[in-house]
């Protein structure tokens, strides 16, 4: 029942802070002397801040850090609580230096756990080791899990306290906090029930405390030593070897400890049967006053009372000590429940936020899985839209490659070779296109036939090649004096024709004329040989015909030949006697 001895720990983990270096002149070496003193000469500590408050103009901004840390520290280690938890606070949020923020926050966390706020503590305590993988500082280390394993005892949450314990004596721990992790352990074990037998354990704490210069710790540790020894039916003993220190004790001033060991000690004379010794001790115990509201050692003291009273006989002794008895343990089990509790919600919380930091991550997961997702559509989009361009691509340039080979080999089929101009067949559908149009929109057209005079002397004369190069002339020359609804082909051999759209007679005679003009004009010295080159001419015109192609070819077939009958290089016109182009025209 040493439960309330975790109080005692926190306020001496205060003691654990450790100094802080920082490079700097005279303000630097101010602030070392009054971390050096901080909790041995809280006098000189306090005129220390003093002076370093007067010459705050020279220090820079980390100093000014470390002394507002040092002034928190002041007000916690002083008992304003309140005002050091406010200021530990502001450093805790602001600063950059995470050093600064890590120890502000064990400050916090022990200024918590002396104002028996263990909720804000433990909040304080998870915010605070979330840092501690920053941390170079062993010492600053120890402080915090220092902090941890105080808080983890007050709670009634041991295994963390010995886990806490445990992270220091792993971490190369100096004397005092050896001596400190030690004695958080053995309480953890205390209330786990497994100190018994750790004896050894036990004397090893105290002689680490001996080493450490810690009279607290080692008579906190020497109390449960003679509470083992009594466990193991050495009343006696265990009487002789704690009393033996109680002067050291009481010199500590520390009402917790004398608490402590003089409640031991009435226990263990009230299981012995000595109830004098036992009655002294308990009020004793008792005498410490309010510093012992609530705790184990006050519960144990009403209660040897009360069973002594009883015990002698003393009925109403008995009685008045039962009702004090009866509300210490009340008070005090209201206690140990309300920081089981505190630790209980503020452990809800942790979890809480856990899971809400592990459902956002999830829900971040699911989002960059999305845009994974949103980015590899997008890409396979754009795969199929090239793809899709490229085959339109395709298609369309073997569309054209077909529409032009189509083109071509309309134009090859619909073109003399020879000369460029319709092959008869062609000429044939488009001269039949155009009497059609003539005949519904009552338009004149005239058909002109023409066939070159002699041109197989030609061929015989100056070769094949020359009649080709006549051909060609002849139909460059007749060519020019189409109009645009006009039709030229040749028929077939050296014979050629027209049909002329909105032409009467006359314009077509006119035309056949010229054309025989431009033949006859033909200069052939590019051949190579001087000869003359004549067609003659046969006309016939819808008015006197129709406008049957097949009927209007015939007729003017007839003139043509008439031309030829009558002596060739003349024009003669289907249905009139005369010629009228008869006579050749130079
Ligand atoms: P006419 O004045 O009575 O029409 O006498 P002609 O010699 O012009 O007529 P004919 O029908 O006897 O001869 C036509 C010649 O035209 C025969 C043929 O070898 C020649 N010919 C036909 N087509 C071509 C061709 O594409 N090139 C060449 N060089 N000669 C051709
Ligand atoms: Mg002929
Ligand atoms: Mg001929």
């Amino acid at each position: 029942m040493i439960r309330k001895f975790a109080i005692g720990l926190a306020a001496a983990a205060l003691l654990l802070a450790p100094p802080r270096l920082l490079a700097s002149p005279a303000f630097e070496a101010m602030l070392r002397q009054a971390e050096a003193v901080r909790s041995s000469e809280p006098k000189q500590f306090e005129a220390l801040l003093g002076q370093l408050n007067a010459s705050i103009g020279s220090a820079s901004a980390a100093q000014r850090e470390q002394l507002d840390y040092l002034k928190a520290y002041q007000l916690s280690y002083s008992g304003r609580y309140d005002l050091g938890i406010q200021a530990a606070k502001e450093l805790f949020e602001k600063s950059r230096d995470v050093s600064v923020r890590f120890r502000a926050g064990s400050l916090i966390v022990n200024s918590y756990a002396s104002t028996r706020d263990f909720a804000e503590g433990l909040r304080y305590l998870n915010q605070t080791l979330a840092l501690i993988d920053q941390i170079k500082d062993p010492e600053l280390r120890h402080h915090a899990w220092a902090a941890g394993g105080s808080i983890s005892n007050h709670v009634g949450s041991y295994e963390d306290g010995i886990r806490y314990a445990e992270l220091m004596l792993g971490d190369s721990p100096s004397p005092r906090t050896a001596c400190f992790a030690g004695a958080l352990r053995m309480e953890a074990w205390y209330n786990l029930g497994q100190l018994k037998d750790r004896e050894d354990e036990l004397n090893a704490l105290i002689s680490q405390c001996v080493a450490a210069g810690e009279p607290i710790f080692i008579n906190y540790a020497r109390a449960y030593r003679a509470r083992q020894m009594a466990d193991l039916g050495d009343r006696n003993e265990a009487v002789v070897f704690l009393s033996q220190f109680l002067p050291e004790v009481e010199a500590t001033r520390y009402p917790r400890l004398i608490g402590e060991v003089h409640s031991t000690l009435a226990a263990i004379y009230l299981a012995a049967g000595d109830f004098g010794s036992a009655e002294h001790h308990a009020r004793r115990t008792l005498s410490q006053g309010a510093s012992m509201s609530s705790s184990a050692p006050l519960v144990t003291a009403y209660r040897v009372l009360f069973e002594s009273a009883l015990q002698r006989g003393d009925t109403a002794a008995a009685l008045a000590h039962h009702i004090n008895y009866f509300d210490a343990n009340q008070a005090y089990v209201d206690e140990v429940k309300a920081r089981a509790y505190a630790y209980q919600q503020v452990m809800g919380e942790t979890r809480e936020k856990t899971q809400a930091i592990e459902l956002l991550s999830r829900q971040n997961q699911v989002l960059q899985l999305q845009q994974q997702v949103d980015a590899q559509q997008q890409r396979n989009t754009l795969l199929l839209v090239a793809l899709l361009a490229g085959l339109l691509g395709t298609i369309a340039f073997w569309a054209w490659r077909t529409k032009k080979a189509q083109l071509l080999f309309r134009r090859l089929a619909e073109t003399d070779a020879l000369t460029g101009i319709s092959n008869r067949m062609h000429f044939s559908r488009r001269a039949e296109e155009a009497l059609e149009y003539c005949r519904k929109d009552g338009e004149d057209a005239g058909l002109v036939m023409f066939d070159l005079d002699e041109f197989k002397a030609i061929n015989d004369r100056f070769g094949h090649a020359v009649g080709d190069w006549v051909l060609k002339q002849v139909a460059d020359a007749c060519s020019a004096i189409c109009r645009k609804h006009d039709r030229f082909g040749r028929l077939g051999g050296e014979e050629f024709a027209f049909l002329l759209v909105g032409c009467d007679l006359g314009s077509s005679i006119a035309l056949a004329q010229e054309c025989r003009k431009r033949i006859a004009a033909i200069d052939t010295a590019p051949t190579g040989h001087v000869f003359r080159i004549t067609a003659s001419f046969g006309v016939a015109g819808t008015r006197g015909c129709g406008y049957d192609f097949l009927t209007l070819l015939s007729r003017a077939d007839d003139a043509l030949y008439r031309s030829k009958r009558e002596g060739r290089d003349r024009v003669h016109v289907h249905g009139l006697d005369t010629a009228p182009g008869a006579v050749p025209t130079a």
